[in-house]
């Protein structure tokens, strides 16, 4: 296995744009870890454990770093979310855990609880990789196919993998982790951190990743494809961990072309494609309200390309994204148009010339007062679609009227009685800490049934 360091962790290529932006957070000093947690008052019914989708002891880790036991922190949280590295430093712990901190009923600022989980795992993590294998369970013989590598199959692989099991990932891209690796601002995480965590979880015990190589819902028609129906066929058991479908796009005339791209294509080309320029690039628009709006706006401020405009059609609170993401995409030099509707991409010949936008009233776009703001990027970010096709090939597994895998809530089990699902193919579109609880569910559902039925 791999060591857990910073551009360790798998194949990607220097020259990223990502790498030019720098760490928010960075980690911890031993000092300043041990000054932070000896903050902590350890409340009995801790509040920020409740607060924290996968559970976490919070206090009993902290407790740890606050007694030079990192190893045991690191144990602490692993224990409860095996993709805790990656969470500390990605979850938006203003609304979890940090959020329910008693602190902040004194006025004080919260325990940052997000950066002493990052300053355990990632010490403890560097010391010794095999951390948690050690722990592992003797085989089983039982196999599992999980479909997708994002963190909800490989927070589910990993976990299977310490029952004992062999769990086997099919990923249809190159490049494993999903939105994790792809997806998350780089001030937070870049795609070689996440790679780092996964050569963690790879080490867990028996778990092949197979990448690319696609599951498709009838017949395959290459190499890189394996049938759904197979799995079922060949597997004691199937995890469906798809994520979300590519990025909606508006249907407003002149969008097809260079230069409108979908922001979630947009920030892996950011993340992962050193091929990938930006240049020339001087009034970017991106077009949307929520959590992925605001990432690629301060991404491309960060980056340093002019005035960056965010259209919107509803008014600012109204926006799905964070406060404290917003407000630290104003500080980044965010401009924030809001009750704007575009209504058309302006063009001359293929060259994109701008961003034709009418305001909203009373919800409905006036194209008689729209706009246009000169532009030479727009960024769509107004939501993914759904991979419902796959989903329903299993026999049995439902889907929601709005496209989402319906799963029992305390084992992600869907109608089918050997096929699971978890993360943002089953939630919509949460977070990674949402889908890494998941996968642990499911893992011990799985688990439970196996050692019941053999
Ligand atoms: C731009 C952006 C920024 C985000 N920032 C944060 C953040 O800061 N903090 C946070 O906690 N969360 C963040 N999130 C949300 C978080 O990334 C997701 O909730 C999480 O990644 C969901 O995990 P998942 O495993 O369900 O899906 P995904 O991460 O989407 O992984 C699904 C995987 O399945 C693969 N796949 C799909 N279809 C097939 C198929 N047919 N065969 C094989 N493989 C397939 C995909 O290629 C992908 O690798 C962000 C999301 C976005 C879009
Ligand atoms: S609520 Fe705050 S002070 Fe209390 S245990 Fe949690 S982190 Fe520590």
């Amino acid at each position: 296995m791999k060591p857990f360091r910073k551009g360790e962790g798998g194949p990607l290529a220097q020259g990223r744009l990502e790498t030019r932006i720098g760490d928010k957070k960075p980690l911890y000093t031993d000092g300043e870890a041990a000054a932070e947690a000896s903050r902590c008052i350890y409340c009995v019914d801790a509040p920020c454990i409740e607060a924290c989708p996968t559970g976490i002891d919070i206090p009993t880790f902290i407790r740890k770093i606050a007694t030079d036991n990192v190893r045991g922190a690191a144990r602490t949280i692993l224990a409860d979310n095996l993709l805790g590295y990656s969470c500390g430093r990605s979850c938006p712990v203003e609304v979890l855990c940090a959020g329910a901190c008693v602190y902040n009923h004194w006025g004080r600022p919260a325990i940052e609880i997000g950066r002493l989980q990052r300053y355990a795992t990632e010490t403890a993590l560097s010391r010794d990789p095999a951390l948690l294998a050690k722990t592992r369970k003797p085989p089983t013989g039982k196999r599992i196919a999980l479909v997708g590598a994002g963190p909800a199959s490989l927070a589910c692989a990993g976990h299977l993998a310490l029952d004992g099991h062999e769990a086997v990932i099919f990923e249809k891209k190159s490049i494993p982790g999903g939105l994790n690796t792809l997806g998350i601002a780089p001030y937070k995480l870049q795609a070689d951190d996440a790679m780092a965590e996964i050569q963690f979880v790879l080490g867990l015990g028996d778990i092949e990743l197979k990448t690319g190589m696609s599951v498709v819902a009838g017949e395959p028609s290459g190499e890189g494809e394996i049938s759904a129906d197979s799995l079922l066929r060949d597997y004691d058991a199937v995890f469906v961990g798809l994520g979300l479908g590519p990025d909606r796009t508006l249907g407003v005339p002149g969008e097809e072309g260079p230069g409108v791209y979908g922001a979630t294509w947009l920030i892996e080309q950011i993340k992962t494609n050193p091929e990938f320029s930006l240049e020339g690039v001087r009034r970017p628009v991106v077009v949307g309200g929520g959590n992925t709006a605001i990432d690629i706006a301060r991404e491309l401020a960060k980056l340093g390309l002019g005035e960056v405009t965010m259209v919107y059609r509803g008014a600012a609170e109204a926006m799905s994204g964070y406060a404290h993401e917003m407000e630290g995409a104003r500080l980044d030099g965010v401009r924030l148009l809001e009750r704007r509707q575009p209504v058309a991409i302006e063009r001359d010949g293929a060259e994109l010339r701008g961003i034709s936008v009418a305001p909203v009233v009373d919800g409905t776009a006036d194209a008689a007062r729209g706009e246009t703001l000169g532009c030479d990027l727009v960024a769509l970010a107004i939501g993914q679609a759904r991979l419902t096709d796959l989903a329903k090939a299993f026999d049995g597994v439902d889907l929601d009227e709005r496209g989402r895998v319906l799963v029992d809530d305390a084992t992600c089990r869907t109608g089918h009685p050997r096929v699971y699902a978890g993360g943002d193919c089953v939630n919509g579109g949460k977070e990674v800490v949402n889908a890494a609880q998941h996968g642990k569910l499911a893992a011990r559902d799985i688990t439970a049934v196996l050692a019941a039925s053999s």
